[in-house]
């Protein structure tokens, strides 16, 4: 997608802390962390949401959410745990429209978020 941020990330058109990447996915710094770790994993393809994704996609997801888990192990959260979080559409939060997992940990995070 022409516009999109994270599409801009994808084709190194805008800078991103990269992590992790390979042909599918992306994992990168959130610009405005809300905990010690905070990061996002996306699918290199543009899925709007994760509302929209198709069933042969799924795969796709459950190795989005298998990297972020070995990512926020990587990355201190082995023994505290962390938050895996998909924020989709308006009430779920979502304000950048490309299916994102945010890993958050280094602190203990409250619940039920507001
Ligand atoms: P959401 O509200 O679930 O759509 O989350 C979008 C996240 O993307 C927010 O936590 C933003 O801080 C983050 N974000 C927006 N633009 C960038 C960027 N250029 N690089 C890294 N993270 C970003």
């Amino acid at each position: 997608m022409d516009d999109c941020i994270f599409c801009k990330i994808v084709r190194g058109e805008i800078p991103g802390r990269k992590i992790y990447e390979d042909d599918e996915m992306l994992a990168f710094h959130d610009v405005n962390p809300a905990a010690p770790v905070h990061f996002l994993v996306i699918p290199k393809r543009h899925i709007p949401h994760v509302m929209a994704l198709e069933k042969d996609e799924a795969p796709l997801l459950g190795r989005i959410l298998y990297k972020a888990q070995e990512l926020a192990a990587a990355l201190g959260c082995a023994e505290g745990g962390a938050r895996f979080v998909i924020n989709c559409k308006a009430d779920g939060g979502q304000t950048v429209d490309h299916l994102h997992c945010h890993v958050l940990g280094g602190r203990a995070l409250g619940w039920p978020p507001g």
